[in-house]
């Protein structure tokens, strides 16, 4: 499909399913090959991550943990927004090394917050790896420790992404048309 519908809004095909799916395959690689020797806790986001984390773990192959939380980012005009803890991590983070598992980085501002929490609660380390990337739109000093694809500054969905909670389940990645 070239265009999909959702509500108000008209999306156009951007990324396809295989294109998301090797950039993911080579990240987890390359996590594959920083965790040897530890025990790392993976920490999906939901909802947006829920497909990525899904096809994220099962190319790594191995035995590790992997748990769920949720949050929601209420956004000011201009101020850093408030962060909700909708769902938070059932396990006991001190002394472990996490590794978060996000949809996409937009401004920045909510893994910010939730990777600061986290290493207050004591984590020993708190790396982040994300399927898609907005360097333009980022805020705040965020830097991924893995990125799946590098993207301009639109408002995408599939893969896991909503607009206004449709279109999740879509597994290529469509980006808002320009209306004609
Ligand atoms: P940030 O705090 O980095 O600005 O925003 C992070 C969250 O905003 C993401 O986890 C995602 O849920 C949502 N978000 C940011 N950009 C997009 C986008 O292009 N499409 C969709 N569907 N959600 C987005
Ligand atoms: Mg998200
Ligand atoms: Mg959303």
């Amino acid at each position: 499909m070239d265009r999909i519908r959702l509500k108000d809004k008209e999306f156009e095909l951007f990324i396809s399913e295989n294109e998301i799916k090797d950039a993911i395959r080579r990240m987890a690689e390359r996590i594959e090959a920083d965790i040897k020797d530890t025990d790392p806790l993976f920490v999906g986001i939901l909802n947006g991550a829920f497909m990525f984390v899904s096809e994220l773990m099962s190319y790594l192959n191995g035995p590790y943990e992997l748990t769920f939380a949720r949050y929601s980012s209420y956004r000011g005009t201009s101020t850093t927004g408030t962060i909700n803890e909708i769902m938070p991590i059932r396990v006991d983070v001190k002394n472990r090394p996490l590794i978060l598992l996000e949809d996409i980085i937009d401004t920045g501002y909510t893994m910010q917050h939730v990777m600061n929490k986290l290493r207050e609660q004591g984590a020993s380390s708190v790396k982040l790896a994300t399927m898609l990337f907005k360097p333009d739109a980022l805020k705040c000093d965020l830097k991924p420790d893995y990125i799946g694809l590098e993207i301009p500054n639109d408002f995408i969905v599939g893969h896991g992404l909503d607009y206004d909670e449709a279109g999740r389940s879509y597994r290529d990645i469509y980006k808002l048309a320009v209306d004609k």
